[in-house]
């Protein structure tokens, strides 16, 4: 192949626009996506540290595309973001989260993960009143989950509504703690029911003495501030003792359970509960 720097640059000119002919085409699929039936929520069982029940589980979008499969949401959450297609997704997937924990027993719980942008909308209070409304669902039995970022910028309003949210009876959780540019003062200031320590700390326990002293520092910190805590990603039975001496108060991850299509919760309920 040439090695000149024309034929270099028409290389990654065309690099490029497959790029973004890709992403056209993606944004295109994902309106049609949207308009038609093609997502399902797979939920991920959340359990209690200590006595190992399944206390909750969390909502994870699946789209399942004509041609290309199951198309992972890392993939597409980011260009829906992008998009504003997440307002409108992200609304299905509360709605449908509700609808699906509302035939659950009272006392297990449905995690929803809002996007920035859905956080932001001036339409989230009357969305999530609706959800809750239509689907009979216990506010308390829902908990939704927020990034740090979303508290950065205009943290005024988003304090507004995260009381809001909170007024109806509704849970929140601080996701992927630890990633973003979080200050522990948020803590404080943001009325949290639960941190979720990222899965990047949790992976590393066993081999970074800096990541177990962190671990420990939010569960502490947690504890006294009287904020639960979850440990992210936990698929060794080794990451399961750690996190239960850190005294993490729940886990989730792939040694209890992937996420499974809605169908499968009363299974996974029986053996959770059991246990
Ligand atoms: P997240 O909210 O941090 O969700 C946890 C992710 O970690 C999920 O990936 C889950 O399948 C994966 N996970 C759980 N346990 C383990 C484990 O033990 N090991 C490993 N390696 N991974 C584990 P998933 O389902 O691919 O979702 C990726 C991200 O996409 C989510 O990260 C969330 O940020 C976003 N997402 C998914 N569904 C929604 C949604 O309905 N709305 C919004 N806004 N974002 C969503
Ligand atoms: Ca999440
Ligand atoms: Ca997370
Ligand atoms: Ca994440």
């Amino acid at each position: 192949a040439k090695t000149s720097g024309r034929s270099t640059f028409c290389f990654f000119e065309a690099e490029m626009d497959a790029g973004i002919q890709k992403r056209r085409r993606l944004e295109i699929d994902l309106r049609q996506a949207i308009a038609g039936d093609e997502f399902e929520i797979f939920y991920q069982p959340q359990v209690n540290t200590e006595t190992e029940n399944v206390v909750g589980f969390e909502a994870l979008v699946r789209w399942h595309h004509p041609d290309r499969g199951l198309v992972s949401p890392a993939e597409f959450i980011p260009l829906a973001e992008e998009t504003g297609l997440i307002v409108p997704l992200g609304e299905w997937v509360l709605r449908q989260a509700c609808k699906d924990a509302a035939t659950w027993p009272k006392n297990i719980k449905v995690a929803v993960n809002l996007s920035p942008l859905q956080f932001r909308s001036p339409l989230l209070i009357h969305t999530v009143v609706s959800a809750l409304g239509d689907s009979g669902l216990t506010p308390c039995q829902l908990e939704l989950e927020i990034t740090e970022s979303v508290l950065l910028t205009d943290s005024e309003s988003a304090l507004a509504t995260l009381h809001h949210i909170k007024g109806l009876g509704v849970q929140i959780a601080m996701d992927d703690f630890g990633t973003g540019y979080s200050s522990l003062s948020y803590l404080r200031l943001f009325p949290f029911d639960k941190i979720k320590i990222d899965q990047s700390f949790i992976r590393e326990l066993g081999t970074s003495k800096d990541c177990a002293a962190i671990v420990k520092a939010v569960v502490d910190l947690g504890y006294s501030l009287g904020i639960t805590t979850t440990a992210e990603g936990v698929e060794t039975p080794e990451q399961l003792d750690r996190v239960r001496r850190h005294g993490c108060t729940e886990i989730q991850g792939y040694l209890f359970g992937k996420p499974l299509p809605v169908s499968h919760v009363p299974e996974v309920l029986a053996k959770g509960q059991a246990a």
